[in-house]
Parts: structure tokens; C-alpha cells; sequence
């Protein structure tokens, strides 16, 4: 018998109606669980996280909410290995794939937990100290945060369960704003496990955190004014909730991350054979495997000089050889499977819009597939292309295959590479691999307005860098334009988005009054 998981909502586990939608193993094909948010009251759940959640969480100070985000990760912690089990079966990950998801969300926890212990017994935060508006400077105006009290609606994409949720819930709960997720359904068992955990825990009061399975209709039209939303997903859904009525009438504040064409850049120092080269090559083979490409943040162009063209093509492609796909259950294997066959239906996709402009230039062989049927399995071979012309080229720059795909893209100069990386018109991140200072500071200039993060390599940090792709929480994460223009982690920064920033122009007792419950902010947050 199939278990069809609950959703929590108004403080108990609820059945949703119907037979719901299957979830299931994307290696063998087996259904695992079910899901349904079908006949849910939405609007009394949301009222409830509102009202019981918000009032409890705000009832708290920011350090007795760290001390709960600290015993949320102990809890987690000690489930660890049935979440391991859960993401092997449910998104054909390998063991270390499955790190960057499940550690990398107690790490984010654990970080939230430390920096919130710093504010104290604080309940709002303070931007910056008191300046005067009058001659005298008996009137004079201070900018304070203070904890939004509606409720906050994270919708999420499929390839991060775990860090997807907690990324967002540390800062939230920190901020003392009630959560409710509603993870992406192929892949919501994980997501909805360790709500379970949680919740059995009774780490959180009443209404602070619950979840909604396998639905999204209605959700929008739940929300009230003060609500927020924090999407991730593709910049399709997010036009569609953006322009949603509900949220332009109440102007609801929303954050999107949505789809990004990163780029890697090789310096003109680096020629094959230098450190600087061997770091970017093994990067690119690298971003392309993990979690087989399905990371947001994944190197999608890499931007090389045409000279070097062929040489970090074959590079790369010698390096992609080396990697086992197949069946994660074998200890050899290195990259599994995409989340579900319906990825590989739009990888697919992706690959043939792709191939119509750039050529294949090393392409993995179905038949190396390690213990998996092709045929069953959601498996995509890593590929790598290549263009000759990156100016003409225009899917490259646009489609954003999310698998184990990337294309070498040559250019003539640094000015040429920066315009070629503009291309994407907005991204998460994009990575320069140099010896040369000059050349990267004068990148960070170049590139800093379409980036909301730039990775650069020096040989001197070659062992130490954190990667291209893993988004740590003391960086900001999102990106403008494609990428969605939203903004998160980056510290105690972050909670900004859970607060409303006022102007309190007040006589200057007053301001030292109100200052005295405050906390600087954004603090040290290191
Ligand atoms: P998607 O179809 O947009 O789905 C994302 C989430 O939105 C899912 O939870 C989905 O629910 C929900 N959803 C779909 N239609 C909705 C609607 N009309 N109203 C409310 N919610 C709705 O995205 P995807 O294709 O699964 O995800 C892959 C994309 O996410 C990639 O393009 C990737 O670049 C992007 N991504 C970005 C980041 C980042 O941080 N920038 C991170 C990860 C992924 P269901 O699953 O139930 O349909």
C-alpha cells in the first residue's frame, strides 16, 4: 500500500483529498509515496500560522529564536541518514550529491543559530545610528526594522528539499515570521519528513511552520496583505505569481530565484598547462556532475580565449570521461539520475534547442551507464558543446539546460568576455580562474551589476575556495534580471526581507528609548 503523506496545517496533520500524485524513484522507476493538498482549508491554515505562529514567534526575542533554529538542526541531525535514504530513492542522488542538500541545510541552520544568538534580547533591529533633522538636534530620525507579521510562503523547486527549505525558514523563524512550504512535488517526501520531525519535536510553537503537498492552486489567493512569498523555480511560474492579482493589489512583497545562464571565465594569463587553467577545467567537469547539473548555480557557459579554445574543450571533456554514471547504489558511480522523468524530458529539450546552434563537442555513452536501465531511469549523459561564434549564437545565451550540460563559448578579449557573460542577461554567479589580481579586480567592476555573486580563482586559494556553485550563507544568493532579481542568505542581511524598514523621525529621547530594544544591524555575521 502506498502512503499518501499529510500536509500540516492549523496546527495538525491533514489528509488531503483524492488518490494523489505519485512520487517516484527516478533510477528504477518505482512510485514511493503519494501527495495531496486537495481539500485543504487554505484560508484558516494560513489565518492560523498568522494569528498562533506569528504572535508566538514575535512573543520571543531574536536569541530565544536562534536557541529553536539551534535545536532544529539537532533534531535534524539525528535523522540524518533517513533523509540520506529518502533523497537516494527519491532524487537518484549519490551520497556526496545528497550532502550539498542535506549538510549544506544543517550548515545554513547552524549558521542562522550563531549569528541570531548575537542580537540578543533585542526585538527589532537598527540601520544605522540616529541623525538630526532641526538645527538643535532635538528632532532627529533613525531607520529601524521591526519583524513583518504576516506570514511567509515559500514555494520551492524540486532539486533542493532540504537546504531549499531551511535557507529560507532560518531567516524567517529568526525574523519571528511564521512559515508555510509548499516544496515542488517530485521531489516533496524529504521536505515533508523533516516537517515531521520538527514538528514531532515540538522545537516551534503552534502555527510557526507547516506544509502543503502536491498543490499550488489556491495558495496565491490565500495570501493577505503583509504576507510574503520567496519563490524558486523557473521565471515562468514566477511572472505568473507576480502578476498574480492578489499579489499586485496588496503589492505582497515577493522574492524570486529563478533560472540563470552562469558562466566561467578563463583569464587571458591562463594558458593550458598554467594552475590557473587545470582549476578552471576541473571546476567546469565538476559543476556539471554535481547533482547532475541540476543546481541553479551551475557552470553553464564557459567563456575561454579562442586560443585556448580547443585545449580547455578537451580538458574538460578528458575530465567528464572520468566520471561513472549510473545506479548511486554503486560505490563507484559519481553522478546519478535527474529528479524525474519529467526533467529528462525537458533537458532533452534543452539539449535538441542547444544542438541547433552549438555543436557536441564530448558527449557521454548511454551504454557506460552503470546498474540502470536507460530505458527506466532519468538519465542524462553529461555533455559538453562548444560554439565557434558566441556573438551569432542565441541559445546559448538564453536556454539553461538543467543537467549535465555546458557550452565553451571562445572569445577575442576580456571586453568581448565580459559582453559574451552579460549575455544571460542577469545571473546567479559567474567565475574567473587567473593569476592575475589586475585582470579579476577590474572583472568584479565589469560584471558586478549582472551577477549577484562573482567566484574568483587564484592559484593561491586553489585548494580552499568554496566552488562556483555551492551558495554559502555568509554570500548573498539571486541574481538580477533572468535570475530572478531577488536577493537571500548573505548573513543577518537577509532578514531584511522579514522586516519592514521605517523612518522614526522622534525627539531624540525617543529614539534612545526605542534603542534600547534594538540590535544593530546587519551586525557581524561572520
Ligand atoms: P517550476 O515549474 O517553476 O516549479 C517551481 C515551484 O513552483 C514548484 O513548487 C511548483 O509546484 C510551483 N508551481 C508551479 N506552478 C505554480 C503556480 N501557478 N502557482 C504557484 N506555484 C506553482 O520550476 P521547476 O522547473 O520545477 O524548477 C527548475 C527551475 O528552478 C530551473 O529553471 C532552475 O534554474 C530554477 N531554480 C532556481 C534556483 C535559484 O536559487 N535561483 C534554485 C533551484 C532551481 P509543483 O512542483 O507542484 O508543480
Amino acid at each position: 500500500m502506498i502512503q499518501l503523506l499529510d500536509n500540516y496545517l492549523e496546527g495538525r496533520w491533514q489528509t488531503g483529498t483524492g488518490s494523489g500524485t505519485p512520487l517516484f524513484d527516478p533510477v528504477l522507476g518505482t512510485e514511493l509515496v503519494r501527495v495531496s493538498g486537495a481539500g485543504l482549508d487554505l484560508a484558516a491554515g494560513f489565518a492560523f500560522a498568522r494569528t498562533r505562529g506569528g504572535a508566538a514567534l514575535r512573543a520571543l526575542t531574536y536569541g530565544e529564536r536562534s536557541a529553536q533554529l539551534a535545536r532544529i538542526a539537532e533534531v535534524l541531525q539525528g535523522q540524518r541518514d533517513a533523509y540520506y535514504d529518502i533523497a537516494l530513492r527519491n532524487s537518484g542522488t549519490t551520497r556526496n550529491d545528497s550532502a550539498v542538500d542535506i549538510d549544506g541545510a544543517l550548515y545554513t541552520l547552524t549558521q542562522y543559530a550563531r549569528w541570531g544568538a548575537k542580537l540578543g534580547s533585542a526585538r527589532c533591529l537598527a540601520d544605522g545610528a540616529p541623525v538630526k533633522l532641526g538645527k538643535d538636534g532635538s528632532f532627529q530620525s533613525a531607520h529601524f526594522l521591526t519583524p513583518q507579521r504576516g506570514l511567509a510562503l515559500f514555494i520551492n523547486a524540486f532539486n533542493f528539499p532540504a537546504w531549499g527549505l531551511w535557507e529560507k525558514a532560518a531567516p524567517a523563524l529568526l525574523s519571528g515570521v511564521p512559515v508555510v512550504v509548499k516544496p515542488a512535488t517530485a521531489t516533496a517526501w524529504l521536505t515533508q519528513r523533516m516537517v515531521a520531525d520538527v514538528i514531532a519535536a515540538g522545537v516551534l510553537p503552534e502555527g510557526a511552520l507547516a506544509i502543503v503537498c502536491g498543490r499550488s492552486e489556491g495558495l496565491i489567493e490565500a495570501l493577505q496583505p503583509f504576507d510574503l512569498v520567496s519563490f524558486t523555480g523557473s521565471a515562468d511560474t514566477a511572472r505568473t505569481i507576480s502578476s498574480h492579482d492578489v499579489v499586485l493589489r496588496h503589492a505582497i512583497r515577493m522574492n524570486a530565484e529563478t533560472d540563470s545562464l552562469n558562466s566561467a571565465l578563463l583569464g587571458p594569463d591562463a594558458a593550458p598547462g598554467s594552475e590557473a587553467f587545470a582549476l578552471m577545467v576541473k571546476e567546469v567537469a565538476r559543476e556539471m556532475t554535481v547533482k547532475a547539473g541540476q543546481k541553479c548555480t551551475a557552470i553553464r557557459r564557459v567563456l575561454v580565449p579562442q586560443a585556448h579554445a580547443a585545449a580547455a574543450t578537451e580538458a574538460i571533456a578528458a575530465a567528464l570521461a572520468a566520471v561513472k554514471v549510473g545506479n548511486p547504489r554503486n560505490e563507484s558511480v559519481r553522478m546519478g539520475s535527474l529528479a524525474s522523468r519529467a526533467q529528462l524530458a525537458a533537458v532533452r529539450d534543452s539539449l535538441a534547442a542547444l544542438t541547433s546552434e552549438a555543436s557536441i563537442a564530448w558527449a557521454g555513452r548511454s551504454a557506460d551507464l552503470v546498474d540502470a536501465d536507460p530505458a527506466i531511469g532519468a538519465f542524462v549523459m553529461p555533455h559538453l558543446l562548444k560554439v565557434d561564434d558566441g556573438d551569432a549564437a542565441q541559445r546559448v545565451h538564453e536556454v539553461e539546460a538543467f543537467g549535465p550540460v555546458a557550452t565553451v563559448v571562445p572569445y577575442r578579449d576580456v571586453d568581448h568576455a565580459y559582453a559574451l557573460a552579460r549575455r544571460g542577461c542577469g545571473s546567479l554567479v559567474a567565475s574567473a580562474y587567473s593569476d592575475d589580481p589586475a585582470f579579476l579586480a577590474q572583472a568584479a567592476l565589469e560584471l558586478g551589476h549582472a551577477h549577484g555573486r562573482l567566484h574568483f580563482v587564484t592559484p593561491a586559494v586553489g585548494k580552499t575556495h568554496t566552488g562556483h556553485g555551492n551558495v554559502m550563507p555568509m554570500s548573498l544568493h539571486g541574481g538580477p534580471g533572468r535570475a530572478g532579481g531577488g536577493e537571500e542568505l548573505g548573513g543577518l542581511r537577509a532578514l531584511a526581507f522579514y522586516h519592514q524598514r521605517s523612518a522614526v523621525q522622534a525627539p531624540a529621547d525617543v529614539l534612545a528609548k526605542l534603542a534600547e530594544s534594538a540590535a544593530p544591524w546587519p551586525g557581524e555575521t561572520g
